[in-house]
This record gives C-alpha cells, sequence and structure tokens, in this order.
C-alpha cells in the first residue's frame, strides 16, 4: 500500500499534508525518514512513525447506523441520497458499503463496513442469520396470521418463504415484531400483502446478535463497540 494513502486513511493528514510532514522529515518507516510519499510499505509489518508516534494500521471500519426514512442503502445512486453520504470523509476513505439493503423508507440498524467477509456471513441465505423488525401494519389480521408467517408464505411472485416469527406487540395500534432469517426484495411488505394488510412503518432492531442501540439518534452512526463487533463474526 502507498505510503501517502495509508497515512491519509488512518486521519494524519490528506496526500497534500502527508508530503509537506514528509519533506520536514517527521514520518520514519522501519525507523528510517522517509521522503517518498509513494513509497509502497506493508501495513501490517512495517512500523509507521509521525513524530515517532506510531501509527496503528485498520484495515478495516465498522459502523453502526440507526437508518433514517428517505435515504437509500447503497454506495452511490443517481436520484437519492445514501447512507454513506451521512458518512464524513474520514469514513468514506474506508470505501465503505451497507450490509444488506434496507428499503429507502425503512429505518433502524445498518452495518456499514468494509469486510466483505463479515458482510457476506451476515447476507449469505445459506447462514440463515435473524433479522427483527417492528412494523406498523393497516388492516385486519387474518385469525391465523402467526401461523400463516411460521409455515410460509406465497409471495406474488411464487416465492415460498421460510418460516417466520410474527409477535403482536401492541393489538390496538396494529403494532408487531417479525423475525426473518432472508431478505428477499421488500419482503416483510410483501407477506403483509399476502395476507391482506399493509406495512405504514418499518424498522429494523436487530441482526443476528446485533441490536440497534437506541440511544443512537436517527440519522447518526457509531463505530461498533468490540463486543458487538464479536456478535457480527
Ligand atoms: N422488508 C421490507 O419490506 N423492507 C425492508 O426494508 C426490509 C425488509
Amino acid at each position: 500500500m502507498r505510503l501517502d494513502k495509508l497515512l491519509a486513511n488512518m486521519g494524519v493528514g490528506s496526500r497534500k499534508e502527508v508530503k509537506q510532514l514528509l519533506k520536514a522529515k517527521r514520518i520514519t518507516v522501519n525507523e528510517a525518514i522517509v521522503k517518498d510519499n509513494g513509497m509502497h510499505v506493508d501495513p501490517e509489518h512495517d512500523q509507521v512513525c509521525v513524530d515517532e508516534e506510531l501509527i496503528t494500521y485498520q484495515k478495516h471500519i465498522y459502523l453502526m447506523m440507526h437508518k433514517p426514512p428517505g435515504v437509500v442503502s447503497a454506495t452511490s445512486d443517481k436520484r437519492d441520497r445514501t447512507v454513506i453520504d451521512l458518512l464524513s470523509a474520514d469514513e468514506k476513505k474506508f470505501d465503505p458499503f451497507p450490509v444488506g439493503r434496507l428499503d429507502k423508507d425503512t429505518e433502524g440498524l445498518l452495518l456499514i463496513t468494509n469486510d466483505g467477509e463479515l458482510a457476506h456471513r451476515l447476507t449469505s441465505p445459506k447462514k440463515h442469520v435473524e433479522k427483527v423488525y417492528i412494523a406498523y401494519i393497516s388492516g385486519e389480521f387474518p385469525e391465523n396470521i402467526m401461523e400463516q408467517f411460521q409455515e410460509g408464505l406465497t409471495l406474488d411472485d411464487g416465492y415460498q418463504t421460510k418460516p417466520a416469527k410474527l409477535e403482536i406487540v401492541n393489538k390496538q395500534s396494529n403494532k408487531v415484531k417479525v423475525t426473518i432469517t432472508e431478505g428477499k426484495y421488500h419482503q416483510i411488505k410483501r407477506m403483509f400483502i399476502t395476507v391482506g394488510c399493509k406495512v405504514t412503518y418499518l424498522k429494523r432492531i436487530q441482526m443476528g446478535n446485533l441490536q440497534l442501540d437506541e440511544s443512537l439518534p436517527i440519522g447518526n452512526f457509531r463505530p461498533l463497540t468490540e463486543d458487538e463487533l464479536q456478535y457480527c463474526k
């Protein structure tokens, strides 16, 4: 990896600022002063210091976002703002992406990382990772709605859903909790359409063992704690 990219990614400064630090002989690699910003270093093994302070290389970034409605979970979009647009330049340097998709109008837990392996583990259909949602529903629930969710529903395109868990949280306000282990396009909305109802609000609160930190204001994000990161592994 280029030395100036590594230092810029670690937040030492822009590539231009790094160039100035090099010129001022303030950067060493394995204790030798370096002047070449294009020098290649092994971030895992070479000891890079700025003013004699060791720069610890961080390869991956793991952020918990409380996704707001109105932004799309993609890295770029022609029309809409994306969840990546909500990050600052420091986080964007890691080329992060959202793990799985939430609809534009869905809120809640979204993991953002540049760790492809971890993302695969959490989203691969073979891993059956549980995703838990809170939803408000309009329309009358059929008597046996819980059994229907448990048995699997046939969606509009003929897809047979895997067993899902439905809990009625509040009968009066039609608030429910739904747990699914897959992530088909608009899955929860389509499951409720199948039983003659409509989702009016949807929020993801859990993915595997990772829970949304409800103290995280909507639209904000923060790094995962060590414990939270272990839940994802
Ligand atoms: N199911 C949906 O319908 N929408 C989402 O955003 C997530 C699950």
